[in-house]
């Protein structure tokens, strides 16, 4: 059975790339009938974050990627927070240390530090691996006696992975293929630290073994930890899993990797909700309270660096679970438009029913003190099609709540001539003598009176709309005119005529 894991660490607020990673994990899961389970990767405690893991899981929740196992879904695999499994990790370091795959190491950060300048001042990398490891400090260049007078005495010490010495490594990659590394550019990694935690790597491999998973989907930022994750497997003798490294996300002008600042600069969130840091009282803002609706973001995110292979652009949560294969997902870094996010919500609010989006609207009106007895869903569905956001509907519609107050300067000059305030006049004879004000009947008058009396529409028309509407924007006229009534219509005739 398909097992997959989204495993991120609550050191901040989840980036847009990390949902878009996790997607990624459920559409797979889903796809093959399988679990998607989420676990948090809190063993470094020195960057851990207040309200981090709160976020993970409300923002998960929000964008409608729901784990089937995680904290508070214990499905036997538990604890899901890696902190809560610490008094395991320790015994897997030393069945390392039992089979020669690792090693203690007592060098302290100064010397680390000296042999790295040292290389350095030679033009050398320094790399922690058989190129020098005896000539540090460590239990492979200790004897077992000294070492064990080390141990006991409580001295600091490091796990080290024994990476091997001249290997090929053909590594497969679900999306990149075969990835060849040579061991000998690898670093003997910490896998243990004195603080009695272990590194990511350490405790990655051991629960994605524990908890059975069976693919490992995650962000291309963790390909040069392949190789390692690959050796511990087998220095284990387990199985390893699959692995499939998901394309960057990169700045909308496609030059290098989206981050934080490229939102605050142009003006869009990287964060599916708004976060404050806890120790600055920092704002981000977040997609959901942009207005942004969780479908166009998961529909946007889906399209993130994998495609169906067809035009189809518009998938509901279900067609992507259909749609989905990690094969098709790119090799190449995929361009954030924060433009295409917009064009997907557009889309969604189009597709919300007339009643739901009124509803949202009132909200809008009510913070902004407007008490009206108009049809909100009739006026809604009017301009809806102009509408990306909720909030842009006010500006759509906003002169059905307030009569215009001053009329646009060159509309009028243009559409208001020596006659037209006669023409009105006549106008507001027509209506009022209308018992029926409704659209077509209002429609199916005026348009007769102007064809009896041989005038242009465009005598008629912009001016009424100025009257209206204050500028030579909105729906239908005479869809304004019915929704208004016969008074407000008339009334605001008679004040645009004085
Ligand atoms: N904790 C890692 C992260 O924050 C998980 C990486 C992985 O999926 O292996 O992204």
């Amino acid at each position: 059975k398909v097992r997959v894991r989204f495993a991120p660490s609550p050191t901040g607020p989840l980036h847009i790339g990390g949902v878009r990673t996790a997607l990624f994990n459920y559409l797979f899961a889903k796809k093959h009938g399988g679990d998607f389970i989420l676990r948090i990767e809190d063993t470094d405690q020195n960057r851990y974050v207040e309200g981090a893991e709160s976020y993970i899981t409300e923002a998960l929740q929000w964008c409608g990627i729901p784990f089937d196992e995680g904290i508070g879904k214990d499905k036997g695999f538990g604890p899901y927070r890696q902190s809560e499994r610490k008094h395991l990790y320790k015994d897997y370091a030393d069945q390392l240390i039992a089979n020669g795959m690792a090693y203690y190491a007592f060098d302290t950060a100064e010397e680390l530090d000296t042999y790295r300048s040292e290389h350095e001042s030679e033009g050398k990398t320094f790399i922690y691996n058989w190129h020098n490891r005896s000539k540090l400090n460590n239990s492979l260049a200790l004897s077992e006696e000294e070492t064990k007078k080390k141990l006991d005495a409580g001295e600091d010490f490091v796990i080290r992975f024994r990476s091997p010495e001249n290997e090929m490594l053909h590594l497969q990659d679900l999306i990149r293929g075969e990835i060849t590394i040579d061991t000998n550019i690898l670093d003997d990694k910490v896998l243990f630290k004195s603080d009695g935690m272990p590194t990511y790597h350490l405790a990655n491999i051991v629960d994605d073994h524990l908890m059975e998973i069976t693919h490992v989907i995650r962000g291309e930022e963790w390909l040069p930890s392949l190789a390692l994750h690959v050796l511990l497997y087998r220095a284990f003798s387990w199985e390893a899993p699959r692995f499939a490294h998901l394309p960057l996300i990169l700045k909308p002008t496609g030059k290098g990797k989206l981050s934080k600042r490229d939102g605050d600069k142009l003006g869009f969130p990287v964060f599916p909700l708004q976060w404050q840091d806890p120790s600055t009282g920092d704002i981000s803002r977040g997609y959901r309270e942009d207005g942004y609706f969780p479908e166009a973001v998961l529909n946007f995110l889906a399209m993130l660096g994998w495609n169906p292979g067809t035009e189809q652009e518009i998938f509901s949560k279900d067609e992507l679970v259909q749609a989905f294969e990690l094969e098709r997902v790119h090799k190449s870094g995929a361009r954030f438009d924060p433009e295409k996010i917009k064009w997907f919500n557009h889309h969604y609010l189009q597709e919300k029913n007339d009643e739901e989006l009124a509803a949202a609207f009132s909200e809008i009106l009510i913070e902004k003190q407007i008490r009206t007895s108009l049809p909100l869903s009739r006026i809604v569905s009017l301009v809806k099609e102009r509408a990306t956001f909720v909030s842009d509907l006010w500006e759509q519609t906003s002169f059905f709540f307030e009569a215009p107050k001053a009329y646009d300067a060159k509309a009028s000059k243009k559409q208001w001539k020596a006659d037209t305030s006669g023409l009105m006049q006549q106008l507001l004879g027509i209506l009022e003598g209308l018992d029926d004000f409704s659209s077509a009947k209002a429609e199916a008058n005026v348009k007769s009176w102007i064809a009896d009396n041989n005038y242009g529409f465009g005598q008629i028309m912009p001016p009424l709309r100025l009257a209206l509407v204050g500028e030579m924007k909105g729906p239908h006229i005479f869809d304004i005119t019915e929704i208004l009534g016969k008074e407000e219509t008339l009334n605001r005739i008679r004040k645009a005529i004085d």
